[in-house]
């Protein structure tokens, strides 16, 4: 279905999670068939060519899209999760959202020296939660080779605080 507007099935939300945040939901896209399908297949189409060995999922929404396109995509699948939710060893990375900050983990034994790793996650804003990522992917002998998300706030500049090459889906001002 090359001409599914899939914009039709995101859902904006004034004031959550916080009054004055317009929140982009994807829970409307993902109850869809038609619409899921579409965008696993676009999103397959954008990240195959990097040749991923790993797909890399960021807690939580990063995982609804990470883990169906490793299948598809014949990679495997990697969580990067909040604390305290990986068993065994693991290596950390803390990053400044707006307000406070946040850390993210992952196995310390995840990723194989050089194995080429792609990153995603559902919504790209300031780019701080991504960029963290990349670095924390990096950290344990990553070679990051992409970022993808369904969606990117193009205003807030998020993509210029990345130095991999960046997909998204959808795209808003
Ligand atoms: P950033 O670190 O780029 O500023 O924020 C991106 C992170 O915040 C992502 O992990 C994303 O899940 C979450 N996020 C921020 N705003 C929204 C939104 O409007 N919709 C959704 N689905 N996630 C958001």
């Amino acid at each position: 279905q090359p001409e599914l507007d899939l914009k039709k099935y995101i859902r904006e939300v004034p004031d959550f999670p916080k009054p004055g945040i317009l929140f982009y939901d994807i829970s409307t896209l993902l109850r869809n068939a038609d619409a899921w399908q579409v965008a696993t297949a676009r999103l397959a189409r954008a990240i195959a060519p990097w040749q991923p060995d790993l797909l890399a999922g960021i807690e939580s929404r990063g995982f609804l899209t990470a883990a169906p396109l490793a299948q598809r995509l014949g990679c495997g699948f990697v969580m990067l999760r909040k604390p305290g939710k990986l068993p065994g060893d693991t290596v950390s990375l803390s990053y400044g959202l707006e307000y406070g900050q946040d850390t993210l983990h992952i196995q310390s034994d995840a990723i194989k020296p050089g194995q080429r790793v792609v990153v995603l996650d559902d919504l790209l804003a300031t780019g701080g939660t991504l960029a963290a990522s990349v670095q924390l992917l990096r950290k344990v002998g990553a070679n990051v080779v992409g970022a993808s998300v369904m969606i990117e706030l193009t205003a807030l500049g998020g993509r210029d605080k990345l130095d991999t090459p960046l997909h998204s889906l959808i795209q808003y001002a």
